[in-house]
């Protein structure tokens, strides 16, 4: 039985009522519940099997409901909600007393972002409480990008995926927080770091181990496939190795032919990074599904979306 719906109504009465529910939004579809419901909360994290410190990301649909939840709002933070907003970044701010601790592991920030997608905007103007939401995948598997990739994860262990279609973006929010007063960029993703620095001028950049043990998402293995996976920066050059095996490759733009390919997939022929981003998880998903013995991707160029593509590859490909 399908648990796949575009039934907003449904969504509204089961976020109501404690239940947890899959909602689409333009990076990749999150596992939602009421900030306010301890036991929504408690749910999203047993479900999804993440570790109890790891905080989640709340979602609302207006910067007014953004301000009610927070304490403090930079004059930073302000330019960039009003670049980026709605859309694909995080932004970490000083909450105020009414944010659960449940919700923000007990840390004194939270993570808020309004997300640019027409479904969850529309459930979020009609509910009366704001939704937490991690992406909606097991921890550390690679996210779902699309209503039927959350359905094989997690099946009946949720009552509903609130179908938005694709996700646009296709990989996830990128995040950033402040440090006395200074913006500190946490985790790359969806909008780049050109983008960022067009609107605040240089911002630091702490995404690796630094403060791994603070933001899973920024572990060194995550977003993994369950087939074998590697990042090399010859692909043609790899796979030579191994003659005898299925091999499934991860290319960005310029096709690969060796009898050992499987299946070959290639992201952008026109070399376009957005593009490239918005297919990377899907594709790795579609390659992970035919069980074959090997996934082979390779570096992509190191600068917009590519610095965030690899950021996810390396991950992805971690012992
Ligand atoms: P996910 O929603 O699964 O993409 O993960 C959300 C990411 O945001 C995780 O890496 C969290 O650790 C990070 N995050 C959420 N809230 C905070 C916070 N208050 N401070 C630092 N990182 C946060
Ligand atoms: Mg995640």
């Amino acid at each position: 039985m399908t648990i796949i719906s575009k039934d907003i109504s449904k969504a509204i009465s089961l976020l109501k009522n404690n239940a947890i529910v899959a909602i689409p939004t333009e990076t990749v579809y999150g596992l939602a519940g009421n900030i306010y419901s301890e036991n929504a909360i408690r749910k999203i994290f047993e479900v999804k099997k993440r570790p109890h410190f790891n905080p989640l990301i709340v979602h609302v649909d207006s910067l007014k409901k953004v301000e009610a939840l927070v304490s403090e709002f930079p004059e930073k933070a302000k330019l960039l909600a009003e670049a980026f907003w709605p859309g694909s970044l995080t932004l970490i701010l000083k909450k105020n007393s009414t944010v659960p601790d449940v919700v923000t592991a007990g840390k004194d920030t939270v993570a808020i972002r309004i997300p640019n997608h027409p479904v969850t905007l529309g459930l979020l103007q009609q509910l009366p409480f704001p939704l937490a939401a991690p992406s909606a995948n097991p921890f550390g598997s690679i996210s779902p990008t699309s209503a039927t990739h959350v359905e094989n994860y997690f099946k009946d262990a949720i009552e509903m995926v609130l179908d938005g279609g694709t996700c646009k973006n296709g990989i996830e929010s990128t995040i950033i927080g402040f440090e006395n007063n200074e913006p500190v960029l946490y985790r790359l993703g969806s909008i780049s770091i050109e983008e960022i620095t067009k609107i605040i001028g240089d911002i630091k950049i702490k995404n690796k181990q630094e403060i791994a043990p603070n933001a899973p998402g920024m572990l060194e293995r995550h977003y993994a496939p369950s087939t074998k996976t590697f990042l090399v920066h010859d692909v043609a050059q790899f796979i030579k190795n191994y003659p005898d095996k299925h091999i499934g490759v991860l290319v960005f733009s310029k096709a690969i032919v060796a009898p050992n390919i499987k299946k070959l997939v290639v992201l952008s022929k026109k070399k376009n990074l957005k593009e490239a981003a918005s297919k990377l998880y899907k594709s790795l998903h579609d390659l992970d599904n035919l069980h074959l013995d090997m996934i082979v991707t390779e570096t992509f160029p190191d600068v917009e979306l590519g610095k965030s593509i690899n950021d996810r590859l390396e991950r992805a490909t971690k012992d």
